[in-house]
């Protein structure tokens, strides 16, 4: 598919860079560059979203997707020099244990470190597999420290940012693996469609706006900021695959309702009409433990039509899969929904 190269490039080089919720002012700054280089003019609002007009007519379309994502928090370091972190959102112990990480200084300094549970060798205390991992693991970074003024000498300190490595692989196969694949898959569909828009001169049936939310993954990335004139927003966001769900890596779902109620009936009806036009596979699912950015508008009071959609990610908040296929089945849906 055309746009499918783009696709990966974007996503290779989204999730490298460290974007964990409040700390993303590189990745606004790298969609900033991608779309102006597109040749359009994007602007930004005060809290951070990357907000541009693709062009059209009339009521308006807003289309999101967010480019925040997990990471941590010093929170405080232990007389032995390793580090207890706050997760920032959606966390599990068993999807961080022994993921490499950088510590980020107020100063611009980068340290890296590695997560472990507190009794990681077998050789030492046997298996951990029966340990209450809750309260248990902590961060040891990559310098010699052996106490709290060790680490404060590097210039540590609490309330640091601490992002994931990505570890992101593209297989001969088409499957991209990584973490935070949810959202920088979703960016870079909407960077896909603003190329195709730009190179085809796609005639828009309404004003089109892209937004690229950096709050999304603590709850009010859609909060604000939309523009004057939308009556409709739908978020670009991973799509739920496991249990009992109909989507897989290579399909494009569409949300019919999550854990905050139904979306928009019409709305959900109309990305359905879109996949089938386009030949995109889809399915259409039920999430029970999702919400997105177009209920935090809803919650914030704006008065649209609010509908999901996103490329199928296995493993979500862990170290994620999705397939070149599913990308191009949600850029093909979206082809077809804004024209
Ligand atoms: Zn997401």
């Amino acid at each position: 598919m055309e746009y499918t190269d783009y696709m990966v490039s974007k996503v290779c080089q989204l999730c490298a860079i460290p974007s964990p919720t409040g700390f993303t002012r590189r990745a606004e700054e790298a969609l900033m560059d991608e779309l102006r280089a597109l040749g359009y003019e994007p602007r930004q609002s005060h809290k951070g979203n990357v907000l541009c007009c693709l062009g059209g007519e009339g009521e308006g379309l807003l289309l999101s997707a967010h480019t925040d994502t997990l990471g941590l928090m010093v929170r405080s370091v232990k007389e032995n020099g390793r580090i207890r972190y706050e997760p920032l959102n959606g966390y599990t112990n068993t999807a961080a244990i022994t993921e490499n990480v950088t510590v980020h200084t107020r100063a611009g300094k980068t340290v890296g470190g590695v997560i472990q549970c507190t009794k990681p060798s077998v050789h030492v205390w046997g298996s951990a597999d029966k340990m209450d991992l809750e309260g248990n693991m902590e961060i040891l970074l990559d310098e010699p420290v052996h106490s709290r003024e060790d680490v404060r000498a590097l210039g540590i300190e609490v309330g640091d940012y601490i992002s994931y490595d990505p570890r992101t692989v593209v297989t001969p196969g088409g499957y991209i693996k990584s973490r935070h694949l949810d959202d920088k898959a979703g960016c870079a569909i909407l960077l896909a469609l603003a190329k195709w828009v730009q190179e085809t001169g796609a005639a828009l049936k309404s004003k089109t706006y892209l937004m690229f939310t950096v709050h999304e993954e603590v709850g009010h990335g859609g909060s604000a900021g939309i523009p004057e004139g939308v009556v409709e927003a739908v978020a670009v966001d991973m799509g739920a695959v496991g249990d009992d769900l109909g989507c897989d890596e290579q399909k494009v779902s569409i949300c019919a309702k999550d854990s905050h109620g139904p979306y928009h009936y019409g709305v959900t009806g109309r990305l359905i009409e879109a996949a089938k036009e386009a030949r995109a596979p889809y399915a259409v699912d039920i999430y029970p433990k999702y919400g997105s950015d177009v209920e935090a508008s809803l919650s914030a009071g704006y008065d649209i039509r609010h509908g999901l959609i996103g490329p199928g990610v296995y493993a979500s908040h862990g170290y994620e899969r999705t397939h070149m296929d599913a990308l191009n089945a949600a850029l093909g849906l979206l082809q077809k929904f804004v024209v």
